[in-house]
Formats: structure tokens, C-alpha cells, sequence
């Protein structure tokens, strides 16, 4: 059902002006996600602060129009973008951006949800605290509790569920109902913790406005070393956490291939290891008092099982890692596979993977990279210009068999989306998805939060 135009003008006349984007203006930027196809909205809207943001809900819970919640936009999954139909409004949190509270005594923040990332970094940064969530993006508040981030330090500090202290949602219900406590509160057992239904909501159970984050010191010092594993990854990742112990601050793993596109593809990401082209790369880092001679001394009790380390300033090592999905983008059409799997298993999920890879898409290179250190895998593929999407598909199912058969998950931590959501029908238990569907009933009674095919997901009967 389309949006009724004389409606949407209506809602426009109730907010300041700019708050309400129609058809004529240009949409774009909040149709096209970082990764996958882009949608048509049939608006957006821009609330700038809760009250605005209710009168958006409260307008859409009226006239039953659906809403996509989006934040910065850099999911990986096409869920932060509308369908192909027109039939939905994106709900902006872009200019939703006060308060940003910090609560030094408490080590945490407390930020509406369009704040990104990077401004939670620099608001912190004056008092020596930081949010240890470290992506290659710059994603929002909201964006950030509804996916629940990982990143490459979760091996450490964990993800987003477990810095959160606590979060405020609006439900897509008559009144918009505020729900949510916001204090900087690491105990509170006075009841189920209704909305940490939030964490990884997908946007489906109600638009996040505000969270409270727990905040970690920033260490004194990092260092990193890029190393040449010449043995087992899960029996080094195991000798580095011995050795290294509450020093080891990640460990990451880079492809050959995910290396040699990105020294191809990016400037200034010089060859670590010139002439050597290695089959696989671990970049370790360490933080804390002496990082660094910690981290020489545990090299040099791994010469077994490391081939060659160099050691790098954390910007150069990281300016490699953080720039492969870029590169590899650059480097063609990308088929983004999250998945996680238990540490035993990595090195044969990547051999069957270059396999069904080789197999599915002749021409076709896996460049996998990702967050070995707690299981994460980023098995992506560059295909070859105009490859079938079928084949791609087949690709999909085949990786995500391989996976499951090893005892892993479809989604590590880009969360559920149009991408992945065929596979979480065809594979979630059906009492589980019921009672999720349950559960979204209450919260959005009318069903009206959430990109098209993860709504349509929410009420689909189990396939056989
Ligand atoms: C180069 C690159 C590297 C990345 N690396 C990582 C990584 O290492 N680890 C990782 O976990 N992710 C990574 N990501 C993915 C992405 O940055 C995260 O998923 C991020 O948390 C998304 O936040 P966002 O604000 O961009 O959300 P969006 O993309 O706008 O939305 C994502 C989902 O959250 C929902 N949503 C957004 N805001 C709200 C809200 N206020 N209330 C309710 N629902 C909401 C949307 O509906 C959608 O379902 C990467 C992305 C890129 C582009």
C-alpha cells in the first residue's frame, strides 16, 4: 500500500521544516546501503530530538505506514534500507544527536542514538576512556546497539551486549511509548531487562533513542606485530592468550589474497612482508604498561609456530587491516559472508571454503580476513564482473552448509538482513522464531518497524 500523500503532508506540517524528505527530494543516500542493493523509501524523516521522533512513530502507528529505522548507514546486510516498493519511511536518527553525557565517575556515556562512534571517541577521550568497540566504520549509537557490534577488540573487552548498561526504545505502538532506563548502573537485578530486547533487534521491536555504554581506560600503550603463522592458528591464538594474558588486546587474521588486493588496491599500505606472499597473516596487538617488550618477549617463545614477525606502529598495522573491506571493494563485486566458528575449525572452514568456492565460481577469489581471535571469520568473496546471481546464491547456501555442518553461525555480527534473513527462515528452530514472532507482536502490534523482507520473515510459517 502506498503512502497517502496528503498524509505525509500533513506529518511534514507537524515538524520543523527539512525534518520530512519527500519523493522530490533526493533520497539516495538513504536508499543504497554500504553493501548490497539499494531500496525506494517512499520518505524520510529526520526528528531531531524524542518528541519529534514519537510524532513520526505515533503518525506512522495512524496511518499503518511502515518504518526503517537507519543510522549511519554502514550495515552489511541491506537492513538499514527499504525495500524496492516505495512503501516504507526511513526513520532517520542522522540529526538525532543530544545528549552526549559522560559519566567519568562511572566510566560510561550516555548518547542519543545518531551520535557515531567517533564522537563517542573523541567525548571520551579528554578523560583517557574510550569505547572499546573498534570497526572499520563509523556506525551510530542506535546503529550499534541494534546489530550488536563486535569488531576487533571483542576478544578482550567482548561486544556491544556486554558494554551496555542501558538503553531507551520507542515502541511503534499508539503512543509511542517510551520504554528504557538510561542510568549508568552496572547492577541492576530488579527485573528482566525488557529492553535488552534492543541488542541485535534489527530495527524489528522498536527505534532505539538513546544508550548508556560502559566505557574502558585507554591503555597506556599498544603494540602490534604482523606475524607468518607457521602452524595451526587455534594452537598460536592458544600460546599467545598463555603468554600474553590480559595484555592480548586482538588477533586478526588477514588472507594472502585480502593482502595482496589491499597493498594493490589502497596507497600508503606498504608490503609487510616483501617477496614472501604468504598464505595467511596474524596481526597481534598487546595494551597496557609494556606492551611492547611483552609482546617481543612472547614472540620469542613462539618460533615453532611463527615463520617471521614484524613488528609495526599500531596506525600502520591497522591501517592494513582496517582497509581490506575498502580494498576489496575496489577490487570488485563482494559477496560478504560473517560468519563465526569454534577456533578448531578455522583452518578447514577456510580450505572447504576456497573449495566450494573454486567449485561454485570459476574466476571467483576468496579473501577472507576477520577476528580469528574470538572465532570470526569475514569469508568474502570477489567475483567476477556480471556473475550470475544464482550462482552467487548457491555460493551463499553452500558456505553457510559448510559452516553449520562445522558447528558455526551464519552471522558473527553483521546481524540478520535481507542478505542472510533466507537462511535464518529456512534454518532458526521454528518454536524459536515463533516465539521471537511472539515477541515482536507485543512490542510492534501493528508490525510496522523493520525492512521489508525481515518483517515479512517475522510471520512466515516454518519451511519444512
Ligand atoms: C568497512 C566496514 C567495516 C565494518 N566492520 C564491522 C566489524 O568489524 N564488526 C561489526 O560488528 N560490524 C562491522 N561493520 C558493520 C556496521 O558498521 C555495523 O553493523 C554497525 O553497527 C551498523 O551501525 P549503523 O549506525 O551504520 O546502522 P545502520 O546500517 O543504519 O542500521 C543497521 C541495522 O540497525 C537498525 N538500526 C539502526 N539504527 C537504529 C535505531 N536507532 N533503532 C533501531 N534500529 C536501528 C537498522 O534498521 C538496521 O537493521 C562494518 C561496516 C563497514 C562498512
Amino acid at each position: 500500500m502506498s503512502v497517502d500523500a496528503a498524509a505525509l503532508v500533513a506529518l511534514a506540517a507537524e515538524l520543523p521544516a527539512g525534518t520530512v524528505l519527500g519523493r522530490d527530494d533526493d533520497l539516495s543516500g538513504y536508499e543504497k546501503p554500504w553493501r548490497g542493493p539499494a531500496g525506494r523509501a517512499a520518505f524520510v524523516a529526520l526528528p531531531a530530538d524524542l518528541d519529534q521522533l514519537r510524532t513520526v512513530v505515533r503518525w506512522a502507528v495512524r496511518h499503518r505506514v511502515p518504518l526503517v529505522p537507519q543510522g549511519a548507514n554502514t550495515g552489511l546486510v541491506g537492513a538499514s534500507v527499504p525495500g524496492p516498493d516505495a512503501v516504507a519511511g526511513v526513520l532517520s536518527t542522522a540529526r538525532l544527536i543530544g545528549p552526549l553525557d559522560l559519566h567519568a565517575d562511572d566510566r560510561a556515556v550516555t548518547a542519543a542514538a545518531g551520535v557515531l562512534l567517533s564522537q563517542v571517541q573523541a567525548a571520551a577521550a579528554p578523560h583517557g576512556l574510550e569505547l572499546p568497540i573498534d570497526l572499520s566504520s563509523d556506525p551510530s549509537v542506535g546503529g550499534l546497539v541494534a546489530t550488536n557490534a563486535g569488531g576487533c577488540r571483542v576478544l578482550r573487552h567482548g561486544d556491544v551486549r556486554h558494554r551496555l548498561l542501558g538503553v531507551q526504545v520507542v515502541l511503534a505502538d499508539e503512543d509511542a511509548t517510551v520504554l528504557g532506563d538510561l542510568r549508568p548502573l552496572r547492577k541492576k537485578n530488579d527485573a528482566p531487562r525488557l529492553t535488552d530486547l534492543a541488542v541485535g533487534s534489527a530495527g524489528l521491536l522498536g527505534v532505539v533513542t538513546a544508550a548508556t555504554l560502559e566505557l574502558a581506560h585507554r591503555p597506556v600503550d599498544r603494540a602490534t606485530a604482523l606475524l607468518l603463522p607457521a602452524g595451526p592458528l587455534p594452537e598460536l591464538a592458544t600460546r599467545l592468550e598463555r603468554g600474553l594474558g590480559s595484555a592480548l588486546g586482538a588477533l586478526e587474521l588477514v588472507s594472502g589474497t585480502a593482502l595482496r588486493l589491499t597493498v594493490q588496491h589502497l596507497d600508503g599500505v606498504p608490503d609487510p612482508f616483501p617477496g614472501q606472499s604468504p598464505e595467511r597473516v596474524l596481526l597481534v596487538e598487546t595494551e597496557g604498561e609494556d606492551a611492547a617488550s611483552i609482546l617481543l618477549n612472547v614472540l620469542g617463545d613462539l618460533e615453532d609456530l611463527v615463520a617471521d614477525a614484524v613488528v609495526l606502529p599500531p596506525a600502520r598495522a591497522w591501517g592494513l587491516r582496517h582497509g581490506v573491506s575498502e580494498a576489496l571493494a575496489l577490487a570488485g563485486p563482494v559477496l560478504g559472508l560473517d560468519v563465526s566458528v569454534p577456533r578448531a575449525t578455522l583452518e578447514a572452514v577456510r580450505t572447504e571454503c576456497a573449495d566450494v568456492v573454486r567449485r561454485r565460481v570459476p574466476g571467483a577469489v576468496l579473501a577472507d580476513f576477520g577476528h580469528v581471535g574470538d572465532g570470526g571469520l569475514h569469508l568474502n568473496v570477489v567475483l567476477p564482473p556480471d556473475t550470475d546471481p544464482l550462482a552467487v546464491d548457491k555460493l551463499r547456501t553452500d558456505v553457510y552448509r559448510l559452516v553449520g555442518r562445522h558447528g558455526g553461525s551464519f552471522s558473527a555480527e553483521h546481524g540478520l538482513g535481507p542478505a542472510n534473513v533466507g537462511w535464518w527462515l529456512g534454518h532458526e528452530p521454528a518454536a524459536a522464531r515463533a516465539t521471537l514472532a511472539a515477541v515482536k507482536r507485543v512490542l510492534d502490534p501493528y508490525g510496522l518497524l523493520g525492512t521489508e523482507a525481515l518483517r515479512a520473515a517475522m510471520t512466515q510459517e516454518a519451511t519444512p
